[in-house]
């Protein structure tokens, strides 16, 4: 852990060993903080905001520390993406991309840094300079999950930098190799001591500690809705601003008149890419009725091809899932897909390879004919596994897309420009891509509807959140106002 500048172990001496999900073999043992590192995390950030050089920092400045970020970042990839990999089992090629798109989103948030620092506010009085000036917030917790645990925690960790806070960082503590990693790189950077700050350990002691330490002012969260709902309620104790970053249970719309090779393709990355563990994953299949057949028989056959094995093997498609209890978790959802009724065309087993034997893998699976109120349908199991409903008509799709108490992504598939733009708008969801999945940018905002979240990351509402506004109001000519006893 790192703490006041200072790396450290847990006060009370524990370690948790960090295992390979691809052979269970142990890749490192870890420290494995609990609510008093926490707290010292907190006291060691206070410190540095309240009372630090920090906050003396120029924009300029803070912009060159995330510049040169960057550089180490690529510096490092091979080196950085292998970390990745053994512990989340994610292939070297995504882990690699990863690192790409991190380096792109310190990039971008260093640019930004210098951009905006206020405006001039016309208050209607010419002897009034009236001016609006961004701040930080303050000490931040910054909470990351375990499917993208180097880019999810930069999301947060840029733009808080770029706007002035300091931090604690807790990454899961199941996949905290490539943060540990991070901090190293932000100190050869130059980061100041107490400013980025690294609690590793269990989600509910040092992570509950940093929701509800009153030295905090913002916690921002990227994980499940259940670990989401809990947070806001113990920062509300506190009034922490807080965003957070759920799950989804995310559309792919696929009308008739689509590019056929190129939607079924989309199809399998859209939910097998990570083994499905991606929030926003296209689990949900949404296929006009006339294509129905033709596109589920080409996707079954090529979901039945897709090579498991080893993430440091070129030619892994997929790797495992990130342990045993999660591969527990996603073989539940398919017994409860197959007692809802839903038909079973792929997958639905652990792979029978025996070299995968040791690792947590599971087959890329298929249910069809599936009904939209069904759990699997509704709830997000994170794992490789596809449901597909049908539709008759451009109302019912948007009806079914619509149908979730998720918002985070969705994807409409069709020749149609008119179709396109409409169904696009009317899908409630923070992110829609027309005859694509996935692709995101560091200048364009990610979040959920509904319940896949509060608030935004990436873009200029990425870096608002850990700002906020003060507005200084100069009377430059005052004179008595004998408002009273005149
Ligand atoms: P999780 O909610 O179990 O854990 C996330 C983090 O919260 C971990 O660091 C964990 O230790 C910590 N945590 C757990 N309980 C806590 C508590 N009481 N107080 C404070 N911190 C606590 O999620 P996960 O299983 O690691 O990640 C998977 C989930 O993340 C999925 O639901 C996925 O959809 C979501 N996710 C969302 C996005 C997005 O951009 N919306 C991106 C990635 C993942």
């Amino acid at each position: 852990m790192f703490i006041g500048g200072e790396w450290t172990s847990a006060s009370d001496g524990a370690t948790r060993e960090i295992i390979n999900p691809y052979d269970r073999s142990v890749v490192s043992t870890v420290d494995e903080g609990g609510r008093a590192d926490a707290q010292a995390a907190v006291a060691a950030a206070r410190k540095a905001f309240d009372a630090g050089d920090w906050p003396t920092w120029t924009a300029r400045r803070r912009s060159g520390l995330l510049h040169r970020m960057a550089e180490l970042l690529q510096r490092d990839k091979a080196d950085i993406a292998r970390l990745e990999t053994l512990d989340t089992g994610k292939t070297l090629t995504e882990s690699g991309i990863d690192v790409d798109d991190v380096t792109e989103v310190f990039r971008y948030y260093a640019n930004l840094a210098e951009a905006d620092a206020g405006r001039i506010v016309d208050a209607g009085d010419p002897r009034v300079r009236s001016r609006v000036v961004y701040e930080p917030v303050g000490v931040c917790a910054l909470i990351a999950p375990w499917n993208y645990p180097l880019l999810q925690v930069s999301w947060k960790v840029a733009p808080a930098l770029a706007a002035g806070n300091t931090m604690v960082i807790k990454p899961s503590e199941i996949t905290p190799l490539t943060t540990i990693r991070m901090v190293e790189l932000l100190q050869e950077a130059g980061v100041p001591a107490g400013v980025v700050n690294l609690v590793l350990g269990p989600g509910g002691t040092a992570g509950a500690a940093l929701s509800e330490d009153p030295g905090v002012d913002l916690v921002s969260f990227t994980g499940g809705l259940e670990t989401g709902r809990t947070i806001m309620r113990s920062a509300a104790d506190t009034v922490k601003k807080i965003a957070l970053e759920l799950g989804g249970k995310n559309p792919n719309i696929v009308f008739a008149d689509a590019d056929f090779e190129a939607a079924v393709d989309y199809a399998l990355t859209a939910v097998f890419f990570h083994a499905g563990q991606v929030c926003s994953a296209g689990t949900r299949l949404i296929v006009e009725d006339s294509l129905y057949d033709r596109l589920i028989a080409e996707l079954v056959e090529r979901a039945d091809r897709i090579r498991l094995g080893n993430g440091l093997d070129e030619h892994t498609e997929s790797g495992p899932l990130v342990s045993a209890e999660h591969r527990a978790k996603v073989e539940s959802y398919v017994e409860i897909g197959l007692q809802e009724g839903a038909r079973l065309v792929a997958g639905g087993r652990r792979p029978d390879e025996p070299e995968l034997r040791d690792g947590f893998f599971y087959r890329p699976t298929v249910f069809v004919d599936c009904d939209r109120d069904m759990r699997v349908v509704q709830e997000e199991t994170f794992g490789p596994i596809l449901t597909v409903e049908r539709f008759t008509d451009e109302e019912s799709a948007v009806e079914l897309g619509n149908h979730t108490d998720y918002g985070l992504a969705g994807a409409v598939w069709t020749r149609d420009a008119g179709r396109a733009e409409r169904v696009a708008r009317r899908l409630r969801h923070g992110t829609v891509w027309i005859n694509d999945f996935g692709p995101y940018l560091p200048q364009a905002e990610w979040g959920g509807y509904k319940r896949s979240g509060v608030g935004r990351e990436l873009g200029y509402e990425g870096l608002a959140e850990y700002r906020q506004a003060k507005h200084i109001y100069e009377n430059t000519a005052p004179e008595p106002q004998r408002w009273f006893a005149r």
